[in-house]
């Protein structure tokens, strides 16, 4: 089973500290929720974890299955099984949605072991059923014209297309009304297997009433301050994060 252990990660953009002895560990079976208020460093962390170049790691260490993940290649870090889904994916002319699938999927496996044009289709088309997508949007050119809730779900439709061991989601729920967001939950939830594990930053509860999280975590200031199960998550839903910077005594 997949294994992402996060080491005392300390991670700066230009210069200045965003993370702070940064640790996590996730589990394949496991889905863990960061929430936080803006600008905790929550993207930076899913950056830093795909390998963006912005991101200057200063400290710490990033293991998958015992491998060093900072050493590796982005392009690498998705054969290894990492997936992140980006807060603001980017449009790219002239690739459809299903070239960019098939090709994404033949990174992954090796020379010589592409996939089928015919099981392609179909695994397509089986996914896009689960997540109640026309198949026309399979033609469309990648994220040109797409709607928010367009850019999620077919960022939910990558997920089940490439089916990473561990994946990265960094507020899929933003900008999502109350049936799309049903359908990226549901999406996720059929990923769920002791072959995937996966983290989901959050900003708002709301999305947790639908993947129910088997641990949550407040970050604050560029680390964990707080873990603990669902009903976190439910508290801070219902009190906010107040209570727990006077718990912590932080000041913003
Ligand atoms: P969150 O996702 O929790 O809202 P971010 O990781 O986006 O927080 O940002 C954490 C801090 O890092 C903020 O102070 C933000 O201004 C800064 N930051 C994030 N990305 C960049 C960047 N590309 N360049 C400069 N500063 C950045
Ligand atoms: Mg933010
Ligand atoms: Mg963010």
């Amino acid at each position: 089973a997949p294994f992402l252990k996060i080491e005392n990660l300390q991670v700066s953009i230009e210069g200045k500290e965003i993370l702070k002895d940064f640790s996590l560990e996730i589990k394949g079976g496991e889905i863990h929720a960061i929430m936080g208020p803006n600008g905790t460093g929550k993207s930076t962390l899913a950056s830093a974890i795909m390998g963006h170049p912005k991101y200057e790691i200063t400290g710490g260490s990033i293991h998958m299955n015992g491998e060093d993940v900072l050493e590796m290649e982005v392009d690498e870090r998705a054969q290894a099984g990492l997936f992140l889904a980006m807060q603001y994916p980017s449009e790219i002319s002239g690739i459809t949605n299903a070239d960019f699938l098939r090709s994404a999927i033949n990174a992954q496996r090796e020379e010589g072991d592409e996939i089928s044009l015919m099981k392609f289709i179909r695994k397509l088309d089986e996914k896009m059923e689960v997540l109640d997508m026309d198949s026309e949007f399979s033609q469309r050119y990648l994220n040109e014209g797409f709607s928010g809730g367009e850019k999620k779900r077919n960022e939910i439709l990558q997920l089940l297309m490439l089916e990473p061991k561990i994946a990265i989601l960094d507020e899929i729920d933003s900008g999502l009304d109350i049936d799309a967001l049903k359908i990226v939950s549901k999406g996720v939830n059929a990923m769920r297997s002791p072959e995937f594990g996966s983290l989901i930053i959050t900003h708002y509860q709301r999305l947790l009433n639908y993947i129910t999280p088997d641990k949550v975590h407040v970050m604050m200031q560029g680390r964990i301050v707080k873990s603990g199960g669902a009903e976190l998550a439910e508290r801070l839903e219902a009190e906010g994060y107040d209570w727990i910077k006077d718990e912590l005594g932080i000041e913003d």
